[in-house]
């Protein structure tokens, strides 16, 4: 093939160039005296050099054209050899269109495009149901799953694909049958026992509504005026949406979604009616996983009432009704997936491994072994005594608590050596009313009780950031992860301040300690200490026994603590290294923000250099920091953190035995060698790059 001469000039300019060449040189030619015969002779030789050079690189386009066409598409290259080039070309780009538009159209019969040599990055729209390839989730709920696929109807295309038009007096009736079967609905949900005063909650609004003479007058008024039933619906529900969207008061916001719950459920169960084909969805979902674009609070009750094995929805976020729910019926499920295409995945066998936060398509066996080890350490590795390394250094794994009522027993059950950190703002988060004292006093009291004898780390409210309480509506933050947080809201608001701090130090016993979060330095910590002298004297003279043994410590997410960590090891006896928030601020990188998530690492090298400070630190004292947040139960960053020297880990309950099971086989010797390497490290994939390159556990583990 004919190369390009000047690759960074434009075709544009090459082809002026060469007519000004062909005209000019003949006409300086005769100016300088050369016989015409040889300037005619010259200017044909030119006019063929330029023709032949112009024609070369065409024809060299169309076959690479057809060479990458070629790699993209089965049928279109057949026909290479006949004739004309430029035709092969157009038929061939013809046959890719049809291919694709068939694909698309047919999303049930998938055609496998070969994408053997592309990266996983690459192919993310649109991945091949027939390969082994796997995609990071945000969000994850539930055990480890695997199943075949069933697509989700999509709630705007079942609108589009099916238009009714009912009016009138049909629409009043069949409104009025469709209201009577989702009161039914709801009535049957909120008799589920598994249900929280959170669920219950969205369950009574949405009955309210469907009860509300404003909001049933509005329909009417509507379908008097002739508008179709669809559309009335979701004009009354869109007005009354904004109502709830506009209020300051975040609680009564957060209804929004629920009004669209109840809308979507209703639209959908009139079309379901008017299309009783439909209606079989949820007879075809028992033990199927199911993909989905956004799954309503609704949806969810409704699959799990159905038997569903798993649940993979597209979009969604931690807090989200739904959320919550797969969560508290223990549905497996990932979401907040990326640049995934899924139509046509339909009866495509899919693993959830919501350990890792990872989809695998098409898993292989030894993926499967995902879901065996997981049993086999849910029922039978369950660890109840504290564990050592193979040399014996004792180690630590608590339990992080997120809701006492469900999550202390289950984690003592697991095999908790204690609570590295309870994340008490759980009760005011999305409540409209703040808690009282008493209240508080039992909740604290029921988890120190339950963890009698052992360690129990209570965090005060760590509100703020993404953890909205709901008198935290007026002013909101422009960003408040870096705003009026944690300790600082409660140097701000002393009357919550005090609420809580007097329950910890009532419930407290000789082995509480009361724990500090998002904290800078000194100054904060001097007021904090000043007032909690003020409120244990207060209660005193009330009468009460405070426990003269209650300990204290910080937790290390702010970059200023560990710059100056040896001013805190003295006086503090708990430091838990917030990790999640500890790679937020030292990278200046949002945890919650996902186009950023490249930047937010815990390989990266100043954090790890962070977390090797503050152990020495406070191995040298005789003392020991705790990791906790997300790179706590991380398999991957283990062994790096056993060489760091971190003897004490806080986890959810369900990552307990696990990592029990993996720090009491692994070999320190080569943890300790990798992380001299890892600490040499100048980036990010480097220290991954150092992780993989070596295996602590033995052959088979
Ligand atoms: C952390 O920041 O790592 C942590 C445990 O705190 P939270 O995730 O609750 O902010
Ligand atoms: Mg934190």
């Amino acid at each position: 093939m004919v190369k390009d001469l000047f690759p960074s000039v434009s075709v544009r300019w090459k082809l002026m160039a060469s007519f000004i060449i062909v005209f000019l040189v003949p006409v300086c030619l005769l100016r300088f005296g050369v016989p015409f015969w040889l300037t005619l002779f010259i200017g044909i030789l030119l006019t063929a050099f330029f023709s032949w050079y112009a024609g070369s690189r065409i024809l060299g386009t169309i076959d690479r054209l057809l060479n990458i066409a070629g790699k993209q598409s089965k049928s279109k290259t057949a026909n290479r050899s006949d004739g004309d080039e430029l035709q092969t070309l157009i038929n061939t780009f013809d046959g890719i269109y049809n291919e694709l538009e068939q694909k698309y159209s047919n999303p049930s019969k998938p055609t496998p495009i070969d994408l053997d040599n592309t990266s996983v990055e690459q192919t993310l729209l649109m991945p091949d149901p027939s390969r082994r390839i796997s995609f990071n989730a945000t969000l994850a709920t539930g055990q480890p799953a695997m199943g075949d696929v069933v697509i989700m109807f999509d709630h705007e295309q079942l609108l589009n694909d099916h238009q009714i038009h009912i009016t009138e007096d049909d629409a009043k009736e069949l409104f009025e049958q469709v209201r009577t079967l989702t009161l039914e609905q709801l009535k049957q949900l909120s008799e589920y026992s598994k249900l929280t005063e959170d669920e219950k909650g969205i369950i009574e609004f949405q009955e309210l509504l469907l009860h509300d003479p404003a909001l049933l007058e509005g329909l009417n008024v509507a379908l008097d005026e002739g508008i179709e039933l669809i559309e009335a619906i979701q004009e009354t529900f869109q007005g009354l949406k904004k109502r709830l969207q506009d209020s300051q008061n975040q609680y009564i916001a957060a209804r929004a979604a629920d009004c669209e719950d109840l809308e979507k459920r209703l639209t959908t169960s009139i079309i379901s009616l008017a299309n009783p084909e439909l209606d079989d969805f949820y007879d075809r979902v028992h033990e199927k996983i199911i993909f989905c674009q956004q799954i309503l609070p609704s949806e969810v009750v409704m699959l799990h009432r159905a038997g569903v094995r798993g649940i993979i929805s597209m979009k969604g976020t931690a807090s989200s009704h739904a959320q919550i729910l797969m969560k508290c019926f223990g549905i497996p499920s990932l979401s907040c997936i990326e640049n995934f295409y899924y139509r046509g995945m339909d009866g495509v066998k899919v693993l959830l491994d919501t350990r890792a936060h990872k989809l695998i398509i098409n898993p292989k066996s030894v993926d499967q072994q995902i879901l065996s080890r997981s049993i086999t350490q849910f029922f039978s590795d369950i660890i109840l005594e504290p564990i050592h390394l193979p040399n014996g250094e004792a180690i630590e794994v608590l339990a992080t608590i997120n809701n006492i009522e469900l999550d202390a027993t289950r984690a003592l059950g697991m095999g908790a050596d204690g609570v590295g950190l309870f994340r008490s703002e759980m009760t005011y988060i999305g409540k409209a009313e703040l808690p009282n004292e008493n209240e508080l006093y039992a909740e604290y009291f029921h988890l120190t009780n339950t963890f009698q004898g052992k360690p129990v780390t209570m965090r005060m409210l760590d509100l703020g950031g993404d953890k909205l309480a709901g008198f935290q509506t007026d002013d909101l933050e422009e960003n408040p992860s870096m705003g009026n947080r944690s300790m600082r809201l409660l140097l701000t608001r002393k009357d919550i301040f005090r609420t809580q701090l007097r329950a910890m130090l009532r419930a407290a016993n000789d082995h509480t300690c009361i724990l500090f979060p998002m904290i800078s330095g000194w100054d904060e910590l001097i007021k904090i200490h000043a007032f909690i002298d003020k409120q244990k004297e207060e209660l005193i003279d009330e009468g009460y026994e405070i426990n003269p043994n209650i300990q204290y410590g910080l937790m290390i997410e702010v970059p200023s603590l560990v710059e100056k960590i040896e001013d805190f090891v003295k006086d503090y006896s708990v430091f838990n290294i917030g990790s999640n928030d500890l790679t937020q601020y030292t990278l200046a990188a949002d945890r919650n923000n996902r186009s950023v998530s490249d930047y937010y690492k815990y390989s990266h090298p100043s954090i790890i250099s962070m977390i090797s400070k503050v152990s020495k630190v406070y191995s040298q004292a005789g003392k020991r920091a705790s990791m906790c947040g997300e790179m706590a139960y991380n398999l991957e960053l283990l062994p790096l953190l056993i060489g760091l020297g971190i003897r004490s880990f806080s986890v959810s309950w369900d990552h307990i035995a696990e990592l029990k099971s993996a720090i009491s086989n692994i070999n320190i010797e080569v943890c300790q060698k990798l992380t001299v390497e890892a600490l040499n490290c100048r980036t990010q994939s480097e220290v991954e790059q150092v992780l993989g390159n070596y295996n602590p556990w033995p052959e088979g583990y």
